[in-house]
């Protein structure tokens, strides 16, 4: 057990109506927050009132974007526990982005301990309805005050989580996507694999322009033939032909969703076939031609399956399933929501114990 300093808020907040609370918008009391300095290493782990901090304007994040985040969740089960999903991975995975971005690495367990604390003090804050959950968001930022270009000596780690209400409070809704043919968002050798600002805001234009033209998300292709499918904004993607699910195979330009890699287990279980690898988005028209394209669907944590009603490409538009949600993209959803509500058993380790209330 490693030294966590604890200083808490002096009156605990109110966790507001759970029908209420939308995303990203609220936040409990306190957050995690370590430092690093070359020559001492990750230091100082501790427990804080959630609040502003200083920085100084030459904070190299504020320039050149040495940055990594994680996105996680914890939730309230119907047996009134509060577990996190897949902690250690999501926590593995961002040190694979700090490599990327150069970030020294953390601690695994540390974090994970540190993690645990900070949701065991605000656990009053874990919504309980179905769909809800308390949203974890940790990150890196460099903080060297230095306007030159290089790789920062010194960073501050902050997880901050945030009380999220039901994805699909209404039902579920399929998306209109817009197959990306100008704009791309990452290329072999580059850093599209890491959970980085950069790669949001390299996405942001092509966002804006789908929006305006009536479509809610972007699904990207890849950055050199722009025909091989590589991910959507914030999910991976998956394929239903011909009873076959494929999704495109981790190439070092595309995130390597937990959520992805969730599916293709639980597939993998069900019985139901599953394939990584490359796909054209010509297939998935051909396909769908053939009527042999059966379902689509995104997979992320915020979402965790959100079904893919249609996709325009170069001004031609498929309409997947009648629009409708297809029979896996359902079964995935509640098997996965299952585990997370605990109304499903966990065989596999991916449900991690926090506290019971
Ligand atoms: C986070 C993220 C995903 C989904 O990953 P999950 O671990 O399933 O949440 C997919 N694509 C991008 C670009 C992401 O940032």
């Amino acid at each position: 057990m490693s030294n966590i300093a604890v200083h808490r808020v002096d009156k605990p907040g109110v966790l507001p109506d759970e029908s209420k609370l939308g995303f990203g918008k609220i936040f409990a009391d306190h957050m995690f927050v370590m430092d690093y300095e070359t020559g001492k290493g990750w230091h100082n782990p501790r427990i804080e009132p959630y609040a502003q901090f200083p920085l100084y304007p030459a904070a190299m994040v504020y320039h050149y974007g040495q940055a990594i985040f994680e996105g996680m969740k914890a939730f309230r089960t119907v047996d009134n526990r509060i577990v996190v999903f897949r902690p250690k991975d999501y926590l593995n995975r961002f040190n694979r982005s700090a490599e990327i971005l150069c970030i020294p690495k953390i601690d695994v367990d540390l974090v994970h301990e540190g993690l645990n604390k900070l949701i065991e003090i605000d656990k009053h804050w874990v919504p309980g309805s179905l769909g809800t959950a308390l949203y974890i968001r940790p990150f890196i930022i460099a903080t060297d005050a230095y306007v030159g270009v290089k790789s920062s000596d010194t960073y501050k780690l902050f997880i901050i989580t945030s009380p999220v209400g039901a994805y699909y409070a209404a039902g579920f809704n399929p998306v209109k996507i817009k197959v990306e043919d100008k704009y791309v968002r990452a290329v072999p050798g580059g850093i599209g694999e890491a959970k980085t600002p950069g790669n949001y805001a390299a996405s942001l234009r092509a966002g804006v322009e789908a929006k305006k033209e009536g479509f809610d998300q972007v699904l990207w292709l890849d950055g050199i033939e722009r025909r091989y499918i590589e991910e959507v904004g914030t999910m991976n993607i998956f394929f239903k032909i011909r009873g076959e699910l494929i999704t495109p195979a981790l190439n070092g330009s595309i995130l390597a969703g937990i959520t992805r890699r969730t599916v293709l287990e639980i597939a993998k279980e069900l019985g139901i076939p599953a394939v990584e690898r490359r796909i054209s988005i010509d297939e998935v028209f051909a396909a769908h031609a053939k009527g042999e394209l059966e379902e689509v669907f995104g997979s992320g944590t915020a979402a965790v399956i959100s079904p893919v009603g249609q996709l325009t490409w170069k001004g031609q538009t498929i309409v997947v399933n009648d629009n409708k949600t297809g029979e896996i993209s359902q079964k995935l959803f509640e098997y996965v929501t299952g585990l997370q509500y605990g109304k499903i058993a966990d065989k596999h380790g991916w449900v991690a114990e926090v506290t019971k209330l």
